[in-house]
């Protein structure tokens, strides 16, 4: 079975673990969200592209959620003695991943390319696609003014209060025939549990992606990342709050009206199902809180067997 799933840094990436455990033949392409790359010592990083990388290739700081299990910061500490910012924390190890990249990409190579030859050398099986090759930047407008996105997520800790978000390049900025591929020729879509602001967000206004998964045959799913109310991790609640929607996972769920047939609700949430369906989407209501390996690959599997089961429309067969 072929499944493409659409994520961010955590909650998406989590889940693309969880599919990479199963042990049903799951060919799994992941469509990563790029709005959050920056430019940092002169070099290219690609923040939600080095956690599933990371993650899938078993490296990643379980703790922490990102960056690698055990590394230092002698580069960190030494460019902070040339000037350089410290507020974006790079171990020495993840600088090689930013080094590595930025040749690639230097000597001409497109993003795509340079993530398959790095996911290729850390043995990941998983095909992971950035969302566009073209530059394309999340920022926000916020009560201080306009942020780019690590700005505002690691800069000044997600603390202003988001009225708007835009999405520099999205003139432009096309996906690659790689990514049209990928949702044209899945048996499944899936969205993650991922910010559906500034995770996914950002994959959708790519111009042409939202039509493609609306072309594409499969049965599409979308997973709540707010369960009872809250994120488990980062600003989504307050994000729905400020910018007008319902802080819940039925505000999630409207957010996908449309898009996907079926929608996830974590099992605190199973309340809210009659309200999702009333949306036109047929409301499944599960455990989804990941902690570890076994609860990734057990929501994996429910998402799979959720597939075959009845549904309300063809969006979700
Ligand atoms: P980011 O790039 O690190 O912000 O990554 P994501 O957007 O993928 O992840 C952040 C979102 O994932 C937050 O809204 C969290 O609530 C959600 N999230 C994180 N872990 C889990 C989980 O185990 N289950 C669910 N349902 N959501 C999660």
């Amino acid at each position: 079975m072929r499944v493409t799933l659409l994520a961010g840094g955590t909650g998406g990436t989590k889940l693309a673990h969880g599919f990479a455990l199963l042990d049903a033949p799951v060919e799994l392409t992941v469509v990563a969200n790029v709005g959050d790359d920056f430019e940092l010592h002169g070099l290219h990083v690609s923040p939600d592209i080095d956690a599933l990388l990371y993650t899938l290739g078993g490296l990643i700081d379980v703790e922490r959620g990102w960056g690698i299990r055990g590394d230092t910061l002698s580069a960190h500490a030494m460019l902070e003695r040339y000037g350089e910012p410290g507020w974006f924390t790079v171990g020495d190890a993840d600088l090689a991943t930013h080094v590595e990249r930025s040749r690639r990409l230097r000597e001409g190579h497109t993003l795509t390319d340079a993530t398959a030859a790095m996911a290729t050398a850390l043995g990941i099986g998983v095909r992971i696609l950035p969302s566009t090759d073209d530059r394309y930047r999340t920022q926000l407008d916020t009560d201080e003014g306009r942020l780019e996105f690590q700005e505002y997520f690691v800069r000044r800790h997600q603390e202003p209060e988001v009225r708007a978000i835009v999405f520099e390049g999205a003139e432009t900025a096309r996906p690659s025939a790689a990514v049209l591929e990928a949702i044209a020729s899945a048996d499944l879509i899936v969205i993650g549990p991922s910010n559906p602001f500034v995770s996914i967000g950002p994959i959708l206004h790519v111009r042409g992606v939202r039509a493609a998964l609306e072309a594409s045959p499969a049965g599409r799913i979308a997973v709540s990342p707010i369960v009872a109310g809250r994120a488990l991790k980062g600003p989504a609640d307050r994000m729905l709050a400020s910018l007008g929607h319902e802080p819940s996972a039925l505000g999630v769920a409207r957010m996908y009206a449309g898009l996907v047939g079926r929608f996830v609700l974590d099992e605190a949430d199973a309340s809210l199902a009659s309200e999702v369906e009333a949306l036109g989407m047929t409301a499944s209501a599960m455990p989804t809180v990941m902690r570890g390996d076994g609860d990734r690959r057990a929501l994996a599997a429910r998402i799979v067997q959720e597939l075959s089961a009845p549904s309300r429309d063809r969006r979700d067969r």
